[in-house]
């Protein structure tokens, strides 16, 4: 037994050797990502559920990691967000995506605002507002035409810095959307304090909704209450038509799934706009 008991150690050390290696692999080749131009931007659209029409596009990083494919945010985020790339990382992609509108206003497409995530560490960070600043100014966007999300975690965290960065934030005409909604621990009550406009409803609340009336009932006071408070509502992942009624008969007014679109790469993206 004991024997086995020091394999047992062996083999754990090994592996644990071996996922420290990956991490390491993986850590240093983040690290020239950004220069190498591997970061790409995909978008998915968000639609008006009453005109069924492109509201708003999400936009959502992409790493094509050469020799690996298109590795999704979930497999590097973290990462970034620990080591602190995801200051720089981050800073790129508002660029990109506001480099990315003006040329769809250019080729004469209608402008649909752009949402941009915001990552908490990159909220957090001194540099934010003025890195902000100086990409409305290089690329001209409109500020309206520009949108953070930032998930309901990331905003409780800090108090009173976290309100005054949005205080800024809003003051430049940039919208804040809350991003996750209903996975943290907040109330609507308290969320009417920050100058935010919209929320998402998690996935995690739409999945089900055909099935559970638990779930249903949780969207459906979420959407009176935001209503009621003039805060628009996202559902987030919705992939059935079944869970496109239900909302559309609550009330609620922009949805987002593999039901209208997956996330695409520019090109397709700009396919599903307008000319203006
Ligand atoms: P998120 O902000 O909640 O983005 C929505 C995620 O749900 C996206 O995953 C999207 O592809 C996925 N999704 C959309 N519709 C459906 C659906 O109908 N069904 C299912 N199953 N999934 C759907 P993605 O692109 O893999 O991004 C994952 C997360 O990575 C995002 O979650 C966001 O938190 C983060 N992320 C993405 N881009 C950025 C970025 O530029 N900066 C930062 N800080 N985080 C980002
Ligand atoms: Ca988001
Ligand atoms: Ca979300
Ligand atoms: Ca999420």
């Amino acid at each position: 037994a004991k024997a086995s008991g020091r394999n047992n150690h062996q083999f754990f050390t090994e592996r644990m050797n071996q996922a420290a290696a990956l991490h390491f692999e993986l850590e240093s080749s983040l690290r020239g990502a950004l220069a190498k131009e591997e970061f790409e931007l995909f978008y998915q659209p968000i639609m008006d559920i009453g005109t069924r029409q492109v509201h708003t596009m999400e936009v959502l990083l992409r790493w094509r990691r050469p020799e690996h494919g298109l590795i999704l945010p979930d497999h590097f985020i973290p990462i970034i967000e620990e080591n602190g790339l995801v200051v720089p990382v981050g800073e790129w992609v508002i660029r990109r995506a506001c480099e990315q509108s003006m040329a769809w206003q250019q080729m004469g497409l209608q402008p649909v605002p752009l949402a941009v995530n915001l990552s908490p560490r990159q909220f957090m960070n001194r540099g934010l507002i003025d890195s902000i600043r100086r990409i409305l100014d290089e690329t001209g966007i409109d500020p309206a035409l520009l949108e953070f999300e930032i998930t309901e975690t990331a905003l409780m965290q800090h108090g009173e810095q976290t309100l005054e960065i949005l205080g800024q934030i809003n003051a430049m005409g940039i919208r804040l959307s809350i991003d996750d909604f209903g996975t943290g621990y907040s109330s609507l009550a308290y969320l009417k304090r920050f100058p935010v406009r919209k929320l998402k409803i998690d996935r995690a609340f739409i999945k089900d909704l055909e099935e559970s009336a638990e779930d249903r009932a949780i969207v459906c006071a979420i959407i009176a209450l935001s209503n009621s408070l003039q805060l628009s509502v996202v559902a987030e992942g919705v992939e059935t038509e079944g869970q496109f009624d239900i909302l559309l008969q609550n009330g609620c007014r922009f949805a987002q799934g593999y039901l209208f679109s997956q996330p695409t790469e520019s090109a397709a993206a700009q396919a599903l706009l307008r000319p203006a």
